[in-house]
């Protein structure tokens, strides 16, 4: 392993939804980040938006990290199923640590890096309005800022209501290196005086990360390429606090198939939904990961340990990188088929047993399992692809009779007699899947018939069904007695 300075990474989600799959991202590379340079990964909680936070959201996102394996070191977690934190630096949740933001913004005040704005939402829209028309970019036009100390004294005094607006220098060109997008300039007079600390007394996502990436000592800030052209606001704030800034890398978008910024329209973006469907958290992962970052190599599969080896951020696409489900369920076969046939049959039995409860007691269990690993892309999936073997219908006509493989309605029986007279001449004790195969290949020799008359009439027959797996296979896995129950009903 290369050797890197000790990282301190986080993820900071807002709880105003479910985990989306691009905010896994987002953890996952911080994550990767932090365990290859043997450093910590945080959770911290970005509640300043109160109106627009969601009950349930933060076990949510505590869950879907903990399927994926992302173990956090520090921050917010849950312990036996309640909130709570780990860790020196907390209160890791943003509206735990508002006299901290306070502090920070009266200094700031008191240093002439912010200042009060008491202007109403309606001149602001108005003054909006008038910019948009003029083909300005709507930017605050610092009228409070003219305002005499006296006046501030006075109003503020009064009780009127009031923000903290971030002072922007304007004569400054900010200037800076991002992990991905390499070197950036920003000219001070084009960005707006941001708002730091709203009427109700919380703060903004821009004061509030400054502050606790500080405090948290973060060395390297993981996040979404939106946050991008705040960036300059950002460095601003940690300079006039006396502040060293971390590194910053902002990802870039995912995309939905047609490139458009992914969205619930044409998928699921909620990762949990993932979870539920059936998805192994490996291939979400190994997926998340390639989903921007590409090794610089043939390697596809990867493993969290693998990733932890090979992830560098000078590897990171800028572009948007497009959210291919059909990339997804590759790499859940090709972990589907990693899993020892122990290990996927215990995934797989619980779906089994919701439909089929004889599934629990079934000391043959791993043997159907065994049928189906090769073939089966989501977990659910194995019910209905074993379900012959719990709930048996005979097959109908439609699917029994298949002219493509020479079964008709004049030879069916025939073709059922000839199965049941070779199988039935076989000893159980010898009954496995050789002596299944040989026994019926005499028969279609002798009989003079086409593989696939005499294999389409016993798969259907046993099954039930157009689609299973192989005759031999399902064959053996019924035994005797069952084989020729089934043959003969
Ligand atoms: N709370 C912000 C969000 O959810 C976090 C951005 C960041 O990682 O700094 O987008």
């Amino acid at each position: 392993m290369r050797m890197l300075r000790i990282m301190r990474t986080r993820f900071a989600p807002s709880p105003t939804g479910v985990l989306h799959v691009g905010g896994v991202r987002t953890a996952l590379y911080a994550y990767l980040l932090a365990k290859q340079t043997k450093g910590q990964f945080l959770l911290r909680i970005e509640d300043t938006d109160q109106a627009r936070s969601v009950p349930g959201t933060v076990e949510n996102i505590i869950n879907t990290l903990s399927w994926c394996g992302l173990t956090i070191d520090e921050g917010v977690t849950l312990r036996d199923g309640s909130i709570t934190e780990i860790g020196k630096l907390g209160p890791y949740t943003q509206s735990k640590r508002l006299d901290l933001y306070k502090k920070n913004a009266d200094q700031l005040v008191a240093s002439g890096h912010a200042y009060p704005c008491f202007c109403t939402p309606e001149r602001l829209d108005e003054m909006r309005k008038i910019q948009q028309a003029a083909k300005q970019a709507p930017m605050y036009d610092r009228q409070c800022l003219k305002l005499s100390k006296e006046d501030v004294a006075q109003k503020i005094a009064a009780g009127e209501k009031h923000v903290l607006r971030l002072k922007m220098p304007h004569e400054e060109k900010i200037t800076f290196t991002d992990e991905i997008r390499g070197s950036l300039e920003f000219m001070g007079h084009l960005i707006d005086d941001q708002v730091l600390m709203k009427s109700d007394g919380f703060p903004t996502y821009h004061l509030a990360h400054v502050v606790d990436d500080h405090f948290m000592e973060i060395d390297m800030v993981i996040r979404g390429e939106e946050w991008l052209s705040s960036l300059p606001k950002h460095l601003v704030l940690f300079r006039a606090l006396g502040w060293k800034a971390p590194r910053y890398a902002h990802l870039p978008l995912l995309l939905n198939l047609d490139r458009t910024k992914l969205s619930k329209r044409q998928g699921d973006v909620a990762a949990d939904e993932y979870r539920q469907k059936g998805y192994l958290p490996e291939a979400m992962i190994n997926f998340l990961a390639l989903l921007g970052w590409n090794p610089g190599t043939e390697q596809e599969i990867f493993s969290c340990n693998e990733l932890i080896e090979a992830f560098s951020l000078d590897r990171v696409q800028k572009a948007g990188a497009v959210f291919d489900l059909q990339k997804l369920d590759w790499l859940q076969g090709q972990w589907i088929r990693k899993l020892s046939l122990s290990e996927f049959a215990e995934k797989i039995q619980p779906f089994v047993m919701e439909k089929f409860p004889a599934a629990l007691n079934d000391a043959d269990f791993e043997r159907k399992a065994l049928l189906i690993q090769e073939r089966m892309i989501l977990l659910p999936e194995a019910a209905e692809m074993l379900s012959f073997f719990y709930a048996f219908t005979p097959p109908t006509a439609d699917v029994l009779l298949n002219a493509k493989q020479g079964v008709t309605k004049d030879n069916v029986n025939m073709l059922k007699e000839v199965l049941v007279s070779s199988l039935s001449s076989l000893d159980a004790k010898k009954w496995n899947q050789e002596s299944v195969e040989k026994v019926l290949m005499d028969a279609l020799e002798k009989n003079d018939l086409k593989k696939g008359q005499l294999l389409w009439t016993l798969r259907a027959l046993l099954t039930g069904k157009a689609f299973s797996p192989g005759a031999f296979e399902v064959a053996t896995a019924l035994g005797r007695e069952e084989t020729l129950k089934r043959l003969i009903s």
